[in-house]
């Protein structure tokens, strides 16, 4: 699986939320003084004003309104007064006020959303040396006072009167019943939800960069790694970001039929002493010193030398999010914890049903049949760095310089993979009016870095596709990144384009546009007309598929757990914070891994770096295969561009819903569990 945070551009709509509760840290704080009287009595007089109007709905816009009405914004007369004169009593001239703003808002967001992809042009594209000048610029947010400027002008608060959230548990219930029109409405009631404090916001973005920077920046020099005797076995210049790096690195062992075991061994040491920070801090970044992680000894110019172990900065860095973040609770009426804004908010499925839904799948006994055939094609015991098992991957299998010949001579420049994306979807199965309707609004631009997906925000803009082509052409491995992200401009452009109400474009979250991309990529070969033959293809694919989901649920428990831990011990240390990660993926190795694997008190499932930067990002990762998998089972009896279209243009419905649209039947682990216990008995 691909690390969707690096290439990916995750165009979310944060729902932000706002305040009621006072916030003790800080008597200078802004917040509502709206009491329950004068809610009470904005009601009854717009209900006495209009008395044909729907009186529960105009509770819910005035009890919102207040939530977020700030002193500054007027007095309690005031208050009853702008909600008297605003709310929108007949049906034609709600109706007219929700055309109006969603044509104003994809104006303003469209274009904020051009103007940051144009200033980040010389950092994204290859426009020459990078100055000062593209660098402050491209930091510059111009829409970052929005949402500042609408409380001022008071436009919120006409959202928020006449269009008010529905809270996640309500879209789930009456979300069937509802018609696109309604669905619309209450999406735009998510616009303005909250009102934190820009220097929480500041606060907060400085700490994520230093997180940021601290991952990024988290190398181990493999070519100065010992094994248990003493010796060296990794290329000499061989640097590794962890976790990304090691991991990959411990995957493509499984090839190394002479030194890859032990290999292996040396990494999955060199991850456990991360995870419990005993790591000397010397080694972090450093290729200078060499280090056994089995013994622990650092040497320098071959003298053992003593070293200190890493003093918790990992966790410091995790605790200062959690801090940062929890500041802001107090300005969220609903969404008043982190957990809640990550789950409730953004990934629209409750933390409580995520976790459910996750044990349910990792307590699968066919699970201990996937580790069995591991078992038996490793021909040994299955040891815990084995959940990044490789082997059922039958793309290794071809000849990887006829791969890249193909793709080298197929896409020699961004110009011919613009030309190309047309038949590229005719292979896909898209007749070729809606092909050149798709590929129209998608540009493809040369890229820096590895290549990444930029939606357009208004109607009339393009998607961009951004890869990166060298001038020997475009290899196999970045075309194969390419048609991943040319997934996720597909689905940009079909839920801008084609969703039927402005305020519903887009997908429930960010993981179902991965399930496109990855849907996209794993067509990569067939689109190239050199599918590998192998009979037991399919089989093999759904064992790989089940045991990453497998490996990426647990992360996400971890994480999960994580942050219930902090928020229950509060004044918890970087120490404590540490002990309580420990024990934490323990329990969940010992529960859900230690039946398949044998061995028991693992506490491998803390060193995931999302853990420490992304906050509560993981578990979007498993939404998205568990996601791309109910929609592979759904369409492989249909036409697969017509689902996709189907589908993808319902927009951003909650995930239940939108699942129940598309497949039938809501977010399910039940779909992989299938199919695996059917490819198990395949290949027996
Ligand atoms: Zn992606």
């Amino acid at each position: 699986m691909k690390n969707i945070v690096s290439i990916c551009v995750l165009v979310l709509t944060v729902a932000f939320t706002s305040c009621t509760k006072p916030n003790g840290e800080d008597t200078g704080v802004q917040q509502s003084t709206i009491s329950q009287a004068t809610i009470d009595n904005a009601t009854d007089e717009i209900a006495g004003k209009y008395t044909e109007a729907d009186r529960s709905l105009i509770a819910r816009g005035v009890k919102q309104t207040a939530a977020l009405w700030f002193p500054e914004d007027g007095n309690t007369d005031e208050f009853i007064a702008f909600c008297k004169e605003n709310f929108l009593a007949s049906e034609d001239e709600r109706a007219l006020a929700f055309k109006k703003l969603s044509r104003n808002f994809e104006i303003i967001y469209g274009h904020f959303n051009q103007m940051n992809l144009k200033l980040l042009e010389p950092l994204h594209l290859d426009m020459g040396k990078v100055g000062i000048v593209d660098q402050k610029f491209g930091a510059y947010s111009p829409g970052a006072h929005l949402q500042t400027d609408f409380y001022k002008n008071k436009i919120a608060f006409i959202v928020t009167l006449n269009f008010p959230e529905y809270a996640l548990a309500e879209k789930n219930e009456k979300g069937s019943q509802w018609s696109r029109r309604q669905w619309a409405y209450a999406r735009m009631g998510d616009f303005f939800t909250a009102r934190v404090p820009s220097k929480y916001k500041i606060n907060y973005s400085e700490i994520e960069t230093a997180a940021d920077m601290y991952i990024a920046d988290y190398n181990i020099f493999a070519g100065r790694l010992q094994n248990k005797a003493g010796e060296k076995l990794f290329p000499a210049e061989m640097k590794l970001l962890s976790h990304w790096n090691i991991r990959d690195e411990i995957k493509s062992n499984y090839a190394d039929k002479d030194n890859g075991l032990d290999k292996q061994r040396i990494l999955y040491r060199v991850m456990k002493r991360i995870v419990d920070q005993t790591i000397p801090n010397e080694v972090v970044n450093n290729s200078t010193p060499e280090w056994n992680p089995f013994t622990n000894e650092v040497f320098v110019d071959g003298k053992k030398k003593e070293a200190a172990a890493e003093p918790n900065t990992r966790y410091q860095k995790l605790l200062d999010l959690f801090h940062a973040v929890k500041a802001m609770d107090p300005y969220y009426p609903t969404l008043d914890t982190y957990i809640k804004r990550a789950f409730d908010g953004n990934m629209e499925v409750s933390q409580q049903e995520t976790e459910k839904l996750f044990v349910e799948f990792v307590s699968s006994p066919v699970l201990k049949e996937v580790g069995a055939i591991i078992s038996k094609r490793l021909g040994r015991n299955l040891e815990p760095f084995d959940i990044w098992y490789d082997g059922f991957k039958t793309r290794s299998m071809l000849d990887q310089d006829k791969l890249n010949r193909a793709t080298q001579n197929r896409f020699p420049n961004a110009e011919a993979m613009k030309e190309e994306l047309p038949s590229i979807l005719v292979k896909l199965g898209f007749d070729e009016e809606k092909a050149n309707y798709l590929s129209d609004k998608i540009s493809v631009d040369p890229a820096r870095g590895s290549g990444h997906a930029w939606g357009a925000s208004m109607k009339g803009a393009k998607a961009h596709l951004r890869t990166r082509i060298p001038g020997s052409g475009m290899d196999y491995k970045g075309y194969n990144i390419a048609i991943h992200e040319f997934g996720h401009n597909v689905e940009q452009t079909i839920s801008l384009y084609d969703v039927d109400y402005y305020a519903l474009n887009g997908v429930p979250n960010t993981a179902f546009t991965e399930a496109l991309a990855f849907m996209f990529q794993s067509r990569d070969l067939m689109i190239l007309d050199m599918e590998v033959d192998n009979p037991d293809k399919e089989h093999l694919n759904t064992l790989d598929k089940c045991w990453s989901l497998y490996e990426i649920m647990g992360v996400g428990i971890v994480d999960q757990r994580v942050w219930k831990w902090m928020y229950e011990h509060p004044e918890a240390d970087a120490a404590q914070l540490k002990q309580a990660v420990i024990e934490i993926s323990t329990t969940v190795w010992n529960d859900y891994y230690a039946p398949v694997f044998g061995q028991k008190d693992e506490t491998l499932m803390g060193i995931y770096s999302h853990m420490i930067a992304s906050p509560l990002y993981l578990s979007a990762y498993s939404f998205g295969q568990i996601i791309e998998f109910q929609l592979e089972e759904y369409i492989a009896d249909k036409k697969f561009a017509d689902e996709v279209y189907r589908t993808f243009k319902q927009g951003k419905l909650t995930p239940n819903q939108w699942m129940l649209e598309a497949v039938g039947q809501p977010l399910s682990v039940q779909p992989i569990i299938n199919k695996t216990k059917k490819a198990i008995k395949a290949l027996k």
